[in-house]
């Protein structure tokens, strides 16, 4: 059997946010239950290893032992930067196979600080396909690509883990619920969905930062079979007060906000 953990379900910069005072944020300093860290999962693949869904500046508290593997989405803040932390100041991975897209594995390659990871033998970068399934005993891992703010030249993927009786996507980042978007989420058991803003009122420059509201997804997705767990939310979205009108309305239109510990069986 597979497994798929919940280990983050932030924007990338969390909760709470840097300079930030609004109601949200304050709330999860006062109260760390609050608190969320970057969004990432991981799957459990029995006899064939753990593997983490993007290295987030959260790793050091969503997982306690070097994973098997790790597969990165893009280039982002909270999807990127905590690969550093399988480096020499901290756990001194030996040969951690990253996959990657080739232009993202060229820019680990090629930059500090990320390159000494790669001269150091932390890790070992390899590249994926868009369609091509990475095979784990049972389960497969199928990357595949979607669009995400494309002036970053190195692509962003989701992920299609199909494990013994189950599917599950995880679609982190996507600037829009495309008809390619919304079939990928139609075809699995379970999706784990951007759910980054609730509508588009909640910061001044949304059109700078382009992601679905949750608000139509919801349209998008009504009736649909796959359970929905939205994910990687920012922390201006009222769906992150258990209390809020938003949530209720969420809740009853039958989709779910993830939260860190869900478990899914593959
Ligand atoms: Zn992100
Ligand atoms: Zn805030
Ligand atoms: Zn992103």
């Amino acid at each position: 059997m597979s497994l798929v953990e919940v280990l983050g379900t932030a924007q990338d910069a969390g909760v709470p946010h840097l300079g930030c005072r609004c109601g949200n944020c304050a709330a999860a300093r006062a109260d760390p239950r609050r608190a969320r860290y970057a969004s990432a999962v991981r799957l459990n693949v029995e006899d064939a290893g753990r593997y983490l869904f993007d290295a987030t500046p959260d790793v050091r508290f969503q997982t306690v032992d070097v994973p098997d593997g790790v597969f990165l989405t893009h280039a982002h803040l909270g999807h990127l930067t905590g690969l550093s932390y399988f480096g020499r100041e901290s756990v001194d991975a030996d040969e951690l196979p990253v996959y990657a897209t080739p232009g993202l594995g060229d820019v680990i390659r090629n930059n500090e600080p990320l390159r000494s990871l790669v001269t150091d033998r932390n890790v070992e970068v390899r590249s994926v396909t868009d369609g091509d399934p990475v095979a784990l005993e049972g389960t497969s891992v199928t990357p595949i690509r979607v669009e995400h703010r494309e002036s970053l030249p190195t692509g962003t993927l989701a992920y299609r883990i199909d494990g013994p009786n189950r599917s599950l996507l995880y679609v982190s980042d996507v600037d829009a619920l495309t008809a390619h978007s919304e079939s990928l989420i139609r075809d699995v058991d379970v999706a784990l969905v951007d759910g980054t803003f609730w509508s588009r009122d909640e910061i001044d420059r949304v059109d700078d930062v382009p992601h679905p509201t949750v608000r139509s997804s919801m349209e998008v997705l009504d009736g649909v079979d796959t359970e929905v767990l939205f994910t990687h939310l920012n922390h201006t979205n009222p769906l992150l007060d258990p209390t809020s009108d938003a949530r209720e309305r969420l809740e009853s239109a039958g989709f779910r906000v993830a939260e860190r510990g869900d478990v899914v069986e593959l």
